[in-house]
């Protein structure tokens, strides 16, 4: 807990879909959780807001947000919203992929959402409760994931309390989250090219199956157009040993598959499961007595790619 005093928690119904949805109005900071991780949630068009989410995760100024939004139009508010977004907006939303986007001119942002970028990263969320707070807030709603910057990111309630304690004044409760993994994000170039700047549950693959192939690589290599993007992020504050079948004495094993470890991301080896257990993983071996923590090797298909990304940045 970092501050004095606890935030409001409350379930995720109606009364708290009323309070929280006042709190943003106010321009306060709600958790809510969403299908990806809990999110950290402002008034995308308070200066004073958005300031205050940077303030909250002392996430660096340079790293832009995601909005989130209802549907399409509100999209098309925000960004210039062509054929391509509209046709993966009809295969992907509501749900776990973010298209960046030009942004409008005359978009209602303050500009520290989009970290002074001419591009602006959106998402239509398809979790109940994030839905009900854009509906009742009727604004669209800068969320990045609701932990300190650079820690593991929260799938309940208990890692949003625990990371970000007083800096939050309400947290919505819906339980775990399904996917358990960030969003995917995909920049649409202006020239008719996309580019997977963050692996995520949407494949690259299943992107191609919309848009066609990718020119070039379909996903990026480096930080160049994602900011955010830092080779260490999801720090559990331990060393992490990765592709590990067998533990040392000093380390916390997350296994996976064939691998038991202390703990097990999926011991049927479904890819699914391990990504939705991942954060929670972590943050079990970042609480465990063991200094160190090693992971089982994961397949990098599928949304094993997201994973080993994930766990890449975890370990840098
Ligand atoms: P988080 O909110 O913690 O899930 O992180 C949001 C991610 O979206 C970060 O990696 C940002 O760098 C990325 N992002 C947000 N806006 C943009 C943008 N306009 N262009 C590229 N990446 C973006
Ligand atoms: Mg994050």
């Amino acid at each position: 807990m970092s501050g004095n005093s606890h935030p409001d928690q409350h379930p995720a119904d109606a009364a708290g879909i009323a309070a929280a949805a006042a709190v943003l109005r106010r321009g306060g900071l709600v958790a809510v959780p969403t299908e990806t991780v809990y999110g950290l949630a402002a008034r995308a068009d308070s200066v004073a807001a958005v300031a205050a989410i940077y303030r909250a995760k002392g996430r660096p100024d340079f790293n832009p947000l995601i909005v989130h939004v209802p549907d399409v139009a509100a999209a098309a508010r925000l960004a210039r919203f062509d054929a391509r977004a509209l046709r993966l907006a009809q295969a992907f939303w509501p749900g776990p992929l973010t298209m960046v986007l030009p942004r409008r001119a005359d978009a209602p942002l303050a500009a520290a959402v989009t970290a002074g970028l001419p591009t602006v990263a959106i998402r239509c969320p398809a979790h109940p409760a994030m839905r009900a707070l854009l509906a009742e807030a009727g604004l669209p709603l800068a969320a990045p994931s609701a932990n300190c910057s650079g820690g593991v990111s929260p799938t309940c309630a208990a890692h949003v309390a625990a990371s970000l304690g007083a800096n939050v004044d309400l947290i919505l409760d819906g339980g775990a989250c399904a996917a358990g993994i960030e969003s995917t994000i995909v920049a649409l170039r202006e020239g008719g090219g996309w580019q997977v700047l963050r692996p995520g549950p949407i494949t690259a693959a299943d992107i191609a199956a919309i848009l066609g192939e990718a020119e070039g690589a379909a996903v990026a290599d480096g930080a160049i157009e994602a900011p955010g993007q830092l080779a260490s992020h999801y720090a559990p504050g331990k060393p992490v040993r990765l592709n590990a079948i067998a533990a040392e004495a000093d380390e916390f094993h997350i296994g996976f598959g064939a691998v038991a470890g202390d703990c097990s991301l999926s011991a049927g080896a479904d890819m699914a499961e391990a990504a939705a257990r991942l954060y929670a993983a972590l943050h079990d071996a970042a609480a465990a007595a063991q200094p160190r923590i090693a992971v089982a090797p994961i397949p990098d298909e599928g949304i094993g790619a997201a994973i080993n990304d994930r766990l890449r940045r975890a370990a840098a």
